[in-house]
C-alpha cells in the first residue's frame, strides 16, 4: 500500500481502490464548480499517491454535506476521505480556515459554520 492511500485508509477506514470514476460523486456536489479539483480526481490522484493532492484546495471547500457518500456506488465515503485530507494537512500544520478571520459569520448559512468548525478541529 503507498503512503498517502495509507495515511488517508487510517484515518477514513475507506479503500479508494473501490472507486471505479463514474463520477457520480463530482456531478452530485453542490460546491464543485468552487474546487479546483473535482471529488473523483481527488479519488484518483489518491490512488496514484500524488501528494499534490493536498495542495488542492478542494477538501477545504468541501462542506461535509454527505451527498457524494450518498451516490456513490461504490460505497466510497468520499466526504470521509475528504475529511481525511483535512486532518493530515492539519497535521503538517496547513490551515485553510480560519472562522476568527471570516467576515459576515452572522449571515453565513450554518452547513458553513458548521463545516468550518469541523474542518477546524484537528
Ligand atoms: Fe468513485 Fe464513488 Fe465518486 Fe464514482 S461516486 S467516482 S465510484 S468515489
Amino acid at each position: 500500500m503507498n503512503e498517502l492511500l495509507e495515511r488517508v485508509f487510517k484515518i477514513s477506514g475507506e479503500n479508494t481502490f473501490a472507486c471505479y470514476q463514474c463520477g457520480k460523486c463530482s456531478s452530485g456536489c453542490p460546491l464543485v464548480e468552487d474546487m479546483d479539483i473535482t471529488p473523483n480526481q481527488i479519488i484518483k490522484m489518491i490512488q496514484l499517491d500524488d501528494e499534490h493532492v493536498l495542495k488542492s484546495k478542494t477538501h477545504w471547500i468541501c462542506a461535509s454535506c454527505l451527498n457524494c457518500t450518498h451516490v456513490c456506488p461504490r460505497g466510497v465515503n468520499v466526504a470521509g476521505v475528504m475529511e481525511a485530507l483535512r486532518l493530515i494537512s492539519l497535521r503538517k500544520g496547513v490551515n485553510k480556515v480560519d472562522l476568527r478571520k471570516a467576515e459576515e459569520i452572522e449571515r453565513m448559512p450554518q452547513i458553513i459554520l458548521v463545516a468550518a468548525a469541523r474542518k477546524a478541529t484537528g
